[in-house]
């Protein structure tokens, strides 16, 4: 009849096509899952960094209430007391920086970015960093470069790269910020004659929250978002991030974006 072999042929039609779907749903899941997964971990992690200089200030505080009569001592305790609120103070401001980021699509308004504004924005805002520790930061080659991106974005993930360089590097030593095109990229460069990184720690850095021996960088005040937040710029502006260390002897990382892609990406969605 008639209808059976209609049902048949629609059967045999969607058969293929719904375990494709199945499959689809699957990935889908799976991805989910594993969005979900980071998140609770971001959540997670956000939480302990936050509890640490909470907790710090929090001590600090008690111990010096029970040292009311040792002025020097009280002093003492409020120092620290400042240092750890200023070490709150840039993990907040790191973590709404980079949930900030995660919400937007930089392409979705791709604009003209000049590269010597975003790296004197950079230089500009380490400058007492380095001041501090009478390290030159200096720039140079190509000028007048320009990307299609979001501004702000760049400028936040070139002022991370720089502001790392900054601390840690030893002090009355250089950082050089460099420019240059290869292959459709810019390629802008911060060279640091600091510290390094081990080579066993270099494919971890980028992770959030991940920092190399924290004992060792106390001082620095890091967080640890810094490099996630450089990295999921390079993701969104269809770069990429690479870093070459050698303990002792420096870093440099070097921030790659196509030049035009944004423009393109959003000229091939119009058509
Ligand atoms: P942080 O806030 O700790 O600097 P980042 O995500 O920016 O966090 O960097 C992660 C870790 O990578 C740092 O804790 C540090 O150990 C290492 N690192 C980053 N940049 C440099 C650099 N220029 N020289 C040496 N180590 C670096």
């Amino acid at each position: 009849p008639r209808s059976n072999g209609a049902a048949r042929h629609v059967t045999a039609r969607v058969a293929p096509l719904g375990s494709r779907l199945v499959l689809a749903l699957v990935e889908d899941r799976t991805r989910e899952r594993r969005v979900e997964e980071v998140r609770r971990d971001f959540v997670a992690n956000v939480s302990h960094e936050l509890k640490t200089p909470v907790g710090a200030i929090r001590l600090l505080a008690e111990a010096a209430q029970g040292a009311a009569d040792d002025p020097e001592a009280v002093k003492r305790f409020a120092g620290r007391m400042l240092t750890e609120s200023d070490r709150l103070t840039h993990l907040v401001q790191q973590i709404i920086e980079l949930s900030r980021l995660q919400a937007d699509d930089p392409l979705d308004a791709p604009s003209p970015v000049r590269l010597d504004d975003v790296i004197k924005i950079a230089i500009d805002t380490s400058k007492i960093d380095a001041e501090a520790k009478r390290i030159q930061v200096v720039s140079g080659g190509l000028e007048n470069l320009e990307i299609f991106g979001n501004e702000q974005q760049v400028t936040a993930a070139v002022s991370n790269l720089v502001a790392n360089a900054v601390s840690y590097s030893d002090p009355d030593s250089t950082v050089l910020v460099t420019t240059k095109v290869d292959q459709g990229n810019v390629e802008i460069s911060v060279v640091d004659q600091g510290i390094g990184i081990p080579s066993t720690e270099l494919d971890r850095i980028f992770e959030r929250f991940y920092r190399v021996d924290p004992a060792r960088h106390r001082s620095t005040g890091g967080t640890g978002l810094g490099l996630s937040i450089v990295k999921h710029v390079a993701a969104t502006h269809g770069g990429e991030i690479r870093v070459w260390s050698a303990e002792g002897q420096g870093s440099t990382f070097t921030l790659s974006l196509p030049v035009h892609r944004g423009s393109e990406q959003k000229q091939e969605e119009r058509l």
